[in-house]
């Protein structure tokens, strides 16, 4: 099972993109998160000292913007590692 996670920050609009994150619960945890994004190799919220996400540009929290089972298929995923 892959989650689709997305952080985004609403005070200045910007998101950090869409990571994959393998999960058995319908919400990624923090550590989930946090890993799925170093992984990434993309563009990494900073993380406070009580594990949250925020924004690298402003410093607002982040939030996460969308999130829903998605069974990824490997030749998806491969095109996602393809194109990030
Ligand atoms: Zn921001």
């Amino acid at each position: 099972m892959t989650v689709r996670a997305e952080l985004y920050c609403y005070f200045c609009g910007h998101g950090l993109g869409e990571v994959l994150v393998p999960a058995r619960t319908r919400r990624p945890s923090v550590e989930q998160l946090r890993a799925a994004y170093a992984a990434a190799g993309r563009e990494s919220p900073t993380w406070s000292a009580a594990d949250q996400p925020l924004c690298p540009r402003c410093g607002g929290q982040l939030f996460l913007e969308r999130f829903d089972h998605e069974v990824v298929r490997p030749a998806e995923r491969r095109a996602l590692k393809r194109a990030s």
